[in-house]
């Protein structure tokens, strides 16, 4: 430390993603990726883009992808708004509505994200602890706050409320800004989107990376009132007019007009989960409910940090977190059948 600018430079504690291995005989499930590809649509939207067109700048307003996502919430265009990836529209909403002096609230086990906005932002948090089966308990969140952020399904736990322990919430918390973070939403559990109309104060939060099958080309979005998404939109024009580029832009209008295929690709992950589930819970794992495309999950006899690393020796990635409460679980990304099988029979072999 001896160059005076150095004292000068922001220090901060950045978010860990899980790691992206070059290898390609690796079984990736630590990211919460999808094993499918995106739909066919998307795939001719690629092949057929026109290179040329990237000499002009894309449309700011994402109008076309606004038109067709508010098409399918039944929503109008200026109540939704685009990020680059979730990650991108939590951070501008977190920007945006928590301005108090007051801290804000989410569980003690949730997204790591929220901490590092926190930090970065420098917004005031408290974190409300889950009860003992990891599940949130609304009435915990009934007290003064800058703003509240759930995730639903939260992560990485699985677990999901239902609308009216939503609806509770937002009963209980009008005079702040909610933010609910549906991620994993896709995969069976109940989406806030009916309750914007009634709740001006509501923020849902989506992406595709998880459930459209789009990590790579990092589109998320906001639904909710005009007020906000003006506000939102407004932050981003602070900052970056252009965060969705044109290729994202047009591929994903092109996944938005393939309901069916996203329906069945869903439908495929679901089913996995619960047969991975069954079949973990066979080699003496505890489980726990879940309504995403992961399963988190403990065995009682085994220690999950040697689990993970022996995993990962053989060339199986899944995510491990040493964080309180939760140092003896892992989080599994539900792969394909085929995948989850070779997962299984590591385990099998490691356990036996
Ligand atoms: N919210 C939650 C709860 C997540 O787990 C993730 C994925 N890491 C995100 C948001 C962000 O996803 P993306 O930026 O790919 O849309």
């Amino acid at each position: 430390m001896d160059k005076p600018f150095l004292k000068k430079l922001r220090r901060i504690a950045p978010y860990v993603p899980g790691e992206q291995p070059q290898r390609g005989d690796i079984l990736k499930l630590n990211a919460n990726e999808n094993p499918y590809p995106p739909a066919p649509g998307v795939q001719q939207t690629l092949r057929s883009f026109d290179a040329c067109s990237l000499a002009l700048y894309p449309d700011a307003n994402g109008k076309a992808l606004k038109t067709a996502l508010a098409g399918r919430f039944g929503i109008k265009p200026t109540q939704v708004f685009l990020g680059n990836g979730s990650d991108d529209v939590l951070a501008l909403a977190f920007q945006s509505f928590f301005c108090s002096d007051q801290p804000i609230l989410y569980p003690d086990i949730t997204y790591s994200f929220y901490p590092v906005w926190c930090d970065l932002f420098r917004i005031p948090y408290e974190t409300v602890p889950l009860d003992e089966n990891f599940c949130v308990n609304i009435r915990d969140y009934d007290k003064p706050n800058g703003g509240v952020i759930l995730p639903n399904p939260n992560a990485p736990t699985g677990r999901a409320l239902l609308l009216d322990a939503l609806e509770a919430l937002l009963q209980h918390n009008a005079d702040c800004v909610v933010i609910i973070d549906e991620a994993y939403v896709d995969f069976g559990a109940q989406s806030a989107v009916p309750l914007i109309e009634k709740y001006e104060n509501l923020l849902v939060v989506q992406t595709m990376s998880k459930s459209r099958s789009l990590a790579g080309l990092r589109i998320g979005y906001a639904l909710g009132s005009e007020t906000l998404i003006a506000t939102l939109e407004a932050v981003k024009n602070s900052y970056n007019s252009y965060t969705l580029d044109a290729v994202a832009l047009a591929a994903g209008a092109a996944s938005v007009a393939d309901e069916a295929y996203f329906q069945q690709t869903c439908r495929k992950v679901v089913t996995t989960r619960e047969r991975t589930a069954d079949a973990l819970r066979a080699l003496g794992f505890l489980v726990l409910p879940s309504l995403t495309n992961f399963l988190f999950v403990t065995h009682p006899q085994r220690d999950a940090a040697g689990l993970f690393a022996t995993l990962r020796d053989r060339g199986i990635f899944i995510r491990y977190f040493k964080l309180p409460r939760i140092d003896n679980y892992l989080r599994i990304t539900v792969g394909t059948d085929a995948q989850m099988d070779r997962l299984l029979a590591a385990l099998r072999d490691i356990l036996s």
